[in-house]
């Protein structure tokens, strides 16, 4: 498609508010925005089946060339807390779904010991596509995608935001800081509450649960994060007459 036809998607003149989830508005979103130069505004989308749509039609880097399946996210889209990993891998990239090889599995027993369950989390990634041989993605590859990210978090509105490893993080909040520095600080971004905590894929790299070490120090994340549910939880029913 060229690129006028994607930007003529976003001249606001032509939009019509009474639109929403039209058929007809449906079909405007095969007309993708795959040209990384036309931006994709916040507000574009209203579900996240619409942003698979996009995701799964995406070229505006190349790692759209060799997917099998875009990944978008899973558990609940309405959640409070939202995490975000890295990219895509084999498995994920085959089922279309995040964090559902060994790493998935154990960040599911990390959010299982603190009595969080699918239903209190959504998964997501900076990058929907795999990159080959499960490279980091590149910045390039991470800013192309960003805007799906953004509509992602934007349609969950999370409490909370997790952010697994360093790369996540620095999609996210542009802060290039190590992980073991940061791990475990609340920071703000975007007025939304934020915690870098390890990448799974890291702990199982490192599996002693000595004090001190990853896996301890996940644990005593993972319930810091825990209390402060809680607490945002509580406020929010407490009478404040
Ligand atoms: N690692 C990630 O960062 N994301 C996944 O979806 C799977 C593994």
């Amino acid at each position: 498609m060229s690129s006028e036809k994607q930007l003529s998607l976003f001249d606001l003149s032509n939009n019509d508010d009474s639109s929403e989830s039209t058929s007809d508005s449906d079909s405007d979103f095969n007309l993708i925005p795959t040209d990384v130069k036309i931006p994709i505004p916040l507000g574009t989308y209203q579900t996240m089946e619409q942003i698979a749509v996009h995701c799964n039609k995406c070229h505006r880097c190349e790692l759209g060339e060799n997917r099998t399946n875009a990944v978008i996210g899973r558990g609940n889209p309405k959640a409070e807390i939202m995490i975000i990993g890295e990219a895509p891998g084999q498995n994920e990239d085959e089922q279309g779904l995040p964090f559902v090889g060994r790493s998935g599995q154990l960040l599911d027993k990390i959010l299982q010991s603190v009595e969080l369950s699918s239903d209190d989390v959504y998964i997501s990634n900076a990058a929907r596509c795999r990159p080959p041989e499960n490279r980091t993605p590149t910045p390039k590859e991470i800013e192309a995608c960003k805007p799906y990210l953004l509509e992602q978090i934007r349609l969950v509105n999370p409490k909370i935001i997790l952010l697994t490893g360093a790369t996540a993080v620095k999609a996210l909040t542009g802060d290039k800081r190590g992980i073991t520095k940061i791990r475990g600080q609340w920071m703000e971004w975007e007025g939304r509450l934020c915690m870098p905590i390890f990448h799974p894929s890291y702990l199982l790299r490192n599996p002693s649960r000595k004090p001190g070490k990853p896996k301890w120090l996940m644990w005593q994340d993972i319930q810091a994060v825990k209390q402060k549910l809680e607490e945002l939880q509580s406020d929010n029913n407490s009478i404040d007459f």
